[in-house]
């Protein structure tokens, strides 16, 4: 009988620190910006809840990553919502080269934006979360994630910092439809480094939706960045990285010290 009464009490007591923290959400001692995209032909954004990167998904950069293109079922990784930043096209935008590495990459990759969730999405079904896509670079500290690898420690240092993933605005698919092929190509001072074609990729958007979905309920404000082809390689301040997808506007970016 005590101990019901206790379990009832300590009940009761979650209930209202439920209520309380409610109260408190509503008037935060500071405010937390909302990451957003720009929507393209819209006054509307896109608020970021998670960015989410597959990683090795062309085979040819799968090689020079040094592993098996064949072999390898998709791995996937995040980086912070925050770590957007948002280049308008035609604009040229500065992007800080970050501390601590002395190899920074660019990854030039399709990025498909969610407007619907789902767990164990099939992947007949898993376009229809896609609200729309955008150009994006995930810039990696190559050197800390090589470090981090090779210690067998997670990547996050490497991949998940400020301001690494660059991306443009965002496209409705009713806009711009679906990206199964078409030109992926990347230049810096003028010079093309990376030139692929999305129908490189091992694993499709489709396909990525649908695996992710069985790691992690995915929901609206998704990020999915969808890897990056061969030839990625390193920039220094000073550097003008241009990315272009076909059937879409380009990403211009001066890397600055
Ligand atoms: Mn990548």
């Amino acid at each position: 009988m005590h101990r019901r009464h206790a379990l009832g009490a300590a009940i009761t007591g979650l209930a209202a620190a439920g209520c309380a923290s409610t109260t408190v959400a509503s008037a935060s001692p500071f405010s937390v910006a909302q990451p957003v995209v720009p929507i393209a032909g819209s006054s509307e954004v896109f608020p970021v809840r998670r960015i989410y990167c597959i990683g090795r998904n062309y085979a040819a950069h799968a090689r020079e990553m040094g592993s098996d293109p064949t072999r390898e079922p998709p791995f996937f990784f995040q980086k912070p919502s925050d770590a957007v930043q948002f280049v308008a096209p035609g604009v040229l935008t500065p992007h800080p080269y970050p501390t601590l590495t002395r190899n920074y990459h660019y990854e030039l990759e399709l990025v498909a934006a969610l407007h619907k969730g789902g767990r164990n999405v099939p992947v007949e079904k898993a376009l229809e979360l896609v609200y729309g896509y955008a150009v994006g670079l995930d810039m990696t500290r190559r050197d800390l994630q090589r470090g981090m690898g090779d210690q067998k420690k997670p990547w996050e240092i490497g991949k998940s910092f400020d301001r690494s993933a660059p991306i443009g605005p965002i496209h409705r698919v009713a806009q711009v439809g679906h990206f199964t092929q078409g030109a992926i190509t990347l230049k810096v001072n003028g010079v093309t480094k990376q030139d692929a074609n999305l129908n490189q990729m091992i694993w499709s958007v489709a396909e990525q939706i649908a695996q992710l979905s069985q790691a992690f309920e995915l929901m609206p404000g998704d990020l999915i960045f969808s890897g990056t082809p061969e030839n990625v390689g390193p920039v220094i301040p000073g550097d003008l990285m241009e990315g272009s997808i076909a059937g879409l506007p380009g990403l211009s970016v001066k890397v600055v010290a």
